[in-house]
């Protein structure tokens, strides 16, 4: 299997032991990598309603088919686990280094199971995996533990590592290599649940590829075609943090817990403001493009605070959330959250929330220890983190996510968590964006942006058309596309590479082929079924623990209070018709009115011995799933 490393690591924490098992060729071929492994093996091996954080739950690492290779920004990795924040499905996408060196020492992915008696890490080598005791480390943050474990395994080591916030079961915590996260649905939680504090690898660079020449080509090609784009130019020079400007613009920068999508003040949030800031430029193992922009606070009451970013959606979180246009408190917040191990975006949102319940006298200066939770106060907003991370005081509760500590608060806090499926929205606002609003409600993980849920059709991209952003009808297929997607994850290609030149469509199937020798990937139809497949298997997966049509839904707000946007565009906006979207969507996906995979559907897609495991949710009239 070239291209493949063709086993996967099995590491039984439980049990104290690791053994190498073979990939079947058949799972490869079905699956492809990436993502499609971390569903396939997760809907395979859990029992269904398994609390995510016990030793029933499984968490994978996955590397995607053409990490390691010359293909620019194709290295990124996955962790798949059941999440403790959502209770459903989890991936989280993350970049570095860290996906490249799992195929360069043999894996194709680990898979971690049981709970270790005290803290350990695994440390893999070419000859060997090994559990070794974590003592020293436990407790220490992310950038502590990679410093100590490249001191004791050398500068060829890489290590996807837990902060305190995941040894303390924060519901969000995140996988943190080098500087950059796996930060949704709680993933670094789950490791922390079983006491694994980190896998190093140490791992000289060696891929096997069917036909090296062919691949070098069209990886030279796909370069050229990359940087002969704008996009290209302009992710190198900024980054992300140009976003602010462009979503302030458009009036889809959530503001006040997604009240408002503009912040007043918001031109003092550009690039330049970073810009001044920036010490150097980092990036993804064999990405040119470097969209890593490490910035450094030289002044004022951050100074000294330092981080790879922060990218858009954080600098969001930790802005718009609380009504601020301090860049050094974005940048103090980044580098807090990172050393502790959180998921930016929820930690951002669920501040939001606790900024809001202030201001309506839902919570108090007794609740927060004394905190003033008033907008525009970043100071606050730091201490909270702190506060998070160490589950201390008000913390404690916030450290649930937004919707359990709302349902905590009480005194109808819960209409202000914004979520879905428990999992905090990401910083495009719904009203201004409507497919990528019914994309949020849909996800498989809950409110994520990055799970095929933003809908770059309403930004101008033709393909499969361009659509207008206000407008709800007509949109289902647009979301199942960008859904079926799922093929990015497989690859696994970053999205900013994605959108540079038209590279993706014209080579990516060839490079998969050139890889791995398997013919059948040359074939775009064959890679948008196996998207679909991926996405059915996920839906079956949360379907078989209870979650249906109920749970593909969007915060009340979005759909009885009008946006307000300033001078942009989309004053009044309001999401009138998710139900009439859901029977669109669940029509076109062959799902039942319930939204459950159908028979025809499932065997349709080589998954029929997942039937049986959704008969008892098809209702009498869509018993056999024929009505869709
Ligand atoms: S564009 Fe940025 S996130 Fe994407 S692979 Fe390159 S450095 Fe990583």
């Amino acid at each position: 299997m070239k291209g493949y490393a063709g086993k996967f690591l099995r590491v039984n924490l439980s049990a104290g032991s690791v053994t190498d098992e073979p990939l079947p060729l058949q799972v490869a071929m079905s699956f492809i990598a990436g993502r499609g492994f971390g569903i396939k093996y997760l809907y395979d091996e859990l029992s269904p309603n398994i609390d995510p954080l016990s030793e029933q739950n499984k968490l994978l690492l996955v590397t995607g088919l053409l990490a390691g290779t010359q293909a620019q920004s194709c290295s990124r990795w996955v962790a798949c686990t059941k999440s403790p924040l959502t209770g459903c499905y989890a991936r989280a996408s993350a970049g570095g280094d860290f996906g490249a060196w799992m195929k360069f020492v043999g894996y194709d992915f680990i898979l971690i199971e049981g709970i270790a008696q005290k803290p350990v890490y695994l440390h893999v080598t070419a000859d060997k995996a090994e559990l070794r005791e974590a003592a020293e480390i436990w407790g220490k943050g992310t950038a502590g533990t990679q410093e100590w474990l490249e001191q004791q395994h050398g500068a060829m080591t890489r290590t996807a590592c837990i902060g305190p916030a995941a040894e303390r079961l924060v519901k969000y915590a995140a996988i943190v290599t080098g500087r950059r996260t796996a930060s949704r649905c709680g993933v670094g939680t789950v490791m922390g649940s079983k006491k694994l504090k980190a896998v190093a690898i140490t791992a000289k660079r060696h891929i096997q590829l069917h036909d090296p020449e062919r691949f070098h080509a069209l990886a030279r090609d796909q370069l050229r075609i990359m940087k002969a784009s704008s996009d290209y130019e302009y992710n190198k020079s900024f980054g992300t943090t140009e976003g602010a400007i462009t979503r302030n613009v458009l009036g889809v920068y959530p503001v006040r817990n997604y009240r408002f999508g503009q912040l007043n003040g918001y031109e003092r949030m550009g690039p330049e403001a970073f810009r001044r800031m920036r010490v150097a430029d980092v990036g993804c193992y064999n990405c040119s493009i470097r969209c890593g922009k490490v910035h450094v606070v030289s002044d004022g009451p951050y100074a000294g605070a330092r981080s790879e970013g922060p990218e858009y959606e954080s600098y969001w979180a930790f802005s718009g959330s609380i009504d601020s246009t301090s860049v050094e408190a974005t940048i103090a917040a980044d580098e807090l959250c990172d050393d502790f191990g959180l998921d930016t975006i929820s930690t951002g949102v669920t501040i939001g929330l606790a900024y809001e319940l202030y201001e309506k006298g839902i919570i108090t200066k007794a609740d927060t220890e004394g905190l003033e939770l008033t907008y525009g106060n970043h100071g606050a907003m730091i201490a909270l983190i702190g506060k998070i991370g160490r589950r201390e005081g008000f913390g404690d509760i916030l450290a649930e996510g937004s919707l359990r500590a709302a349902r905590r608060i009480g005194k109808g806090a819960e209409a202000y968590a914004m979520q879905s499926k428990g999992l905090e929205l990401a910083g495009y606002e719904p009203r201004g964006l409507k497919a990528t609003g019914f994309g949020y409600a849909t996800s498989t993980i809950g409110g994520s942006h990055g799970n095929g849920s933003l809908a770059f059709q309403e930004w101008g991209m033709p393909v499969p058309r361009v659509v207008d952003r206000f407008t709800e009808e007509g949109k289902a297929d647009i979301v199942i596309h960008n859904q079926n997607g799922a093929g990015l994850e497989v690859g696994i290609v970053c999205a900013f590479a994605f959108s540079c030149g038209d590279w993706f469509r014209r080579l990516f199937p060839q490079m998969l082929v050139a890889a791995t020798g398997i013919e059948e990937f040359a074939d775009w139809g064959y890679l948008r079924k196996a998207g679909e497949r991926i996405v059915n298997l996920d839906r079956a997966f949360n379907a078989r623990d209870g979650f249906d049509r109920r749970h593909d839904t969007l915060p009340a707000r979005f759909q009885t209070e009008p946006l307000h946007t300033g001078k942009a565009p989309g004053e009044g906006q309001i999401v009138r018709s998710l139900e009439k979207f859901l029977d669109e969507y669940y029509r076109l996906r062959n799902w039942t009115r319930e939204g459950i995979p159908t028979r025809e559907k499932l065997e349709e897609l080589g998954l029929g011995y997942v039937v049986k495991d959704m008969a008892p949710f098809w209702r009498d009239q869509d018993r056999d799933g024929s009505i869709g």
